[in-house]
């Protein structure tokens, strides 16, 4: 969300004219976005603003984006007097007006009082990075207010955009050749349609039957609001990728309660019930928490057995990390950091053994994969399968005509390894089956 956010503010600057460069010693203007889910974010902000400050010398202009910038506001100019711009991510829709104050010399500017809108949407100018792959922001902000998470705080209140502009904008992006779109949000699946059209469900299933559409992802998405019929349409929808990350957070009824989550482990089961009877194959990843204050060994083994009773193909798990106003910085029984270090090696390790074992049912079928990159050293092309795994994989091609990034490619899987695939590809086949050529988008460059 973070990237998708800096290709929302990269795109209204250059339609503002200006030029974007690499390296921050050839810019004018050096914009920061941050993020503050985790850590001490905000210590690191300011380390890196000296650090920018100390290396870049005098003449340039400095802004601090995002979350960070919306949790710490005025108090940014206090510690680091040379910025002069501070905006929260709601208020990126104000940008232009913004940069023609800071052009005017104006010194202390800030965008922090829009976290409440509705007018978040407005990616018209959205600087799409990925020319095959496009994300939309559908849902903004929370009102979950988990006892440990500062997104509440830092995006506002949960606001949601229409299906018909959410249709409106995926038509655009598949007709000038996206064929992967992925849907992004906080707690995505909370998505209610402002004009009571459509469910979440429903407008995964159209995006999915947009004529071009190859791929249809959907992240993150919250227990609480996870319906049956977000299964069905997967399993009816061949487009919808194959791929659900659901975040349980903790494997303890006790600590979920603790959390604020409002739901208890058997209530998670019961959702991954469902998308184990899918008659498609989908793949389940999550996010955890380890050492929420007063999580005992006990709670702490719920977790892992949790783990083995899912088989996830994905977790990724953080040692717990008090945030700013958040009420789990004031709660009791906080766990040393040293006890948060060894539970999270103990997950990873199940994890990882899990993985190991899981990733085995693949071994054998065939898998469309789309072209990301290549690794020309170990002659393979790495590519992405429906359900976000990564395939390496080898093609009689590589050498000549490699297939280009963003085509799909159905590779037979070979090898599996805990955190990848290996392959061949089978359009290499005697037959000689084409690869499947993706319209490339006209790429511009706008110059001062
Ligand atoms: N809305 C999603 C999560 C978004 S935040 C959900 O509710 O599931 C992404 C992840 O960061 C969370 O799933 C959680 O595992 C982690 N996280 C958030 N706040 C944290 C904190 N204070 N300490 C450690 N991990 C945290
Ligand atoms: Fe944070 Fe997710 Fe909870 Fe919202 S639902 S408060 S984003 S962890």
């Amino acid at each position: 969300m973070n990237a998708h956010d800096s290709e929302k503010v990269i795109g209204t600057l250059e339609q503002q004219g200006y030029a974007r460069v690499e390296d921050e010693a050839e810019a004018g203007l050096i914009l920061y976005n941050t993020c503050s889910i985790r850590d001490k974010a905000e210590q690191k902000v300011f380390h890196r603003l000296n650090e920018y400050k100390r290396l870049q010398g005098e003449g340039k202009k400095f802004a601090v984006l995002g979350c960070v910038a919306q949790q710490e506001g005025e108090r940014i100019f206090e510690k680091a007097p040379y910025v002069s711009m501070v905006a929260g991510s709601a208020s990126y829709r104000n940008l232009p007006e913004m940069l023609r104050r800071l052009e005017a010399g104006e010194q202390r500017i800030t965008g922090l009082d829009d976290r409440q809108t509705d007018l978040t949407f407005e990616t018209e100018f959205t600087a799409r990075s990925n020319p095959h792959r496009g994300y939309i922001t559908i849902i903004e902000g929370c009102d979950k207010f988990c006892a440990y998470c500062v997104v509440p705080y830092t995006r506002g209140k949960e606001r949601s955009r229409t299906s018909a502009s959410v249709l409106v904008e995926a038509r655009k992006m598949v007709d000038v050749g996206f064929t992967e779109i992925q849907f992004l949000g906080q707690n995505v699946n909370s998505w209610r349609d402002p004009s009571g059209r459509m469910s979440f469900a429903e407008l995964l299933v159209a995006v999915g039957e947009l004529s071009g559409i190859r791929r249809v992802r959907f992240t993150t998405s919250h227990p609480r609001d996870f319906t049956r019929d977000i299964v069905e349409a997967i399993d009816a929808t061949p487009t919808l990728c194959d791929h659900v990350h659901l975040p349980v957070q903790s494997g303890s009824s006790a600590v979920l309660k603790a959390m604020a989550r409002e739901y208890t482990r058997e209530w998670y089961l019961e959702r991954m019930s469902w998308i184990k009877a899918a008659t498609r194959d989908i793949s389940i990843t999550s996010d955890m928490i380890v050492g929420f204050p007063g999580e005992t060994d006990a709670d702490f083994e719920q977790t892992i057995t949790l783990v083995g009773e899912v088989k996830y193909d994905a977790v990724f798990a953080f040692k717990f990390s008090p945030r700013p106003n958040t009420p789990a910085v004031t709660m009791a029984d906080s766990i040393p950091d040293s006890v948060k270090s060894e539970r999270l090696r103990i997950l990873m390790d199940r994890q990882r053994e899990i993985q190991r074992e899981h990733y085995g049912r693949h071994l054998g079928q065939v898998q469309e994969c789309m072209v990301e990159s290549y690794n020309r050293s170990r002659g393979q092309v790495v590519g992405r399968s429906s359900q976000n795994k990564t395939v390496n994989f080898t093609t009689a091609r590589i050498a000549q005509t490699p297939p280009p990034v963003g085509s799909y490619v159905p590779v037979r899987i070979t090898q599996t390894l805990p955190n990848c695939l290996v392959g061949e590809a089978i359009a290499d086949s005697a037959e000689g089956a084409a690869f499947v050529p993706v319209a490339r988008v006209p790429q511009f460059v706008v110059l001062n």
